[in-house]
């Protein structure tokens, strides 16, 4: 592989850092990042982290200032909508951050459809996300442009709605606010730049191939366990996503066998109580470290 160097961008704080400090140390990165700390140098892979707020993630790897960068897929979109003659592209989702744009109101008001936006003012920190929903509905309305606190404004009467990332709820509830309408579905993301060189493209194809066996290990358990060998086609019933169990010969036993099987699901206690209800013994259950296939 050719020693160029891979640049990557990373958010130095917020909603989106700790998963990506956290999925890259889990493929020997080793980062570790401190207050006033903007760039990390690393051996592995030639690579360097630049640290920075999350909005100027997709316009540092249109301008391949960074060769790569975890960004939400909203941040994406909205970028993609102010400047339609990009080179970015989404080279894989990341499967955490998991969050959606929605349209909130008051609890108790008047706006009970889209429709109903009509002529009122929605507070955002996403225009353009915003103003592209609402020329898809031919609404017209007011935005108010905020770069933070947004549910603060129909309380204090800046605005009538607004539009805001929304993950469990909690804050619209607390702010007396309900959603309206989801606009946007989005997680974390990896974004490149379509033009960059053979050399850099090697570079992001053995990254995505080692964060692609962490994600997939992340779900996935190993399980161990003794059952009555007439059972067996029962577990693959049982179990989610087990493909062709390995079958072991138990010493000293003739109808009981030991099987191994990846489960690519989650396991859960209920689980676990079927799995004893058909007679299984001795079970184990394993994390992956890594998946490779
Ligand atoms: P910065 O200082 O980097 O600009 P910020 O305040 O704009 O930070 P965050 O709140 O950290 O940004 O959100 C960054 C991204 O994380 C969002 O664009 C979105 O993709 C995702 N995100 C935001 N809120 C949540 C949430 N509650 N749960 C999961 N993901 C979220
Ligand atoms: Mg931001």
């Amino acid at each position: 592989m050719s020693d160029c160097k891979l640049k990557v961008a990373l958010q130095k704080s917020g909603k989106l850092s700790e998963g990506s400090f956290e999925l890259l140390n889990k493929c020997s990165f080793k980062l570790r990042p401190s207050k006033n700390h903007y760039l990390i140098e690393t051996k592995e892979l030639n690579s360097s982290f630049l640290l920075i707020r999350d909005d100027d993630i997709p316009g540092f790897v249109d301008s391949e200032v960074s060769d790569i960068g975890i960004v939400g897929e909203n941040g994406v979109f909205e970028y993609i909508l102010d400047n339609p003659k990009h080179n970015l592209e989404v080279i894989t989702k990341l499967g955490f951050a998991h969050c959606r744009l929605s349209i909130a109101v008051p609890q108790d008001g008047q706006i009970k459809s889209i429709q109903d936006l009509h002529g009122k003012t929605i507070a955002t920190s996403y225009p353009a996300s915003l103003r592209d929903f609402l020329a898809k509905h031919n609404v017209q309305a007011k935005i108010l442009v905020m770069h933070g606190s947004v549910e603060l404004a129909p309380k204090i009467a800046i605005a009538d709605a607004i539009c805001d990332l929304v993950s469990t709820g909690a804050t619209l509830k607390e702010n007396k606010l309900v959603e309206l309408e989801v606009i946007f579905e989005s997680e974390a993301v990896i974004i490149g730049n379509k033009n960059c060189s053979a050399e850099v493209k090697e570079k992001i194809n053995e990254l995505i191939f080692r964060l692609q066996s962490v994600i997939e290990a992340k779900d996935s358990k190993y399980i161990m366990l003794h059952i009555d060998k007439s059972q067996v086609g029962k577990l693959q019933e049982i179990l989610p996503g087990c493909e062709s169990p390995t079958v072991l010969y138990l010493h000293g036993s003739e109808d009981k066998v030991a099987v191994h099987v990846v489960s690519k699901e989650g396991i859960f206690w209920d689980t676990i109580s079927k799995l004893k209800s058909i007679g299984a013994t001795s079970i184990l259950v394993l994390p992956i470290e890594k998946m490779m296939s």
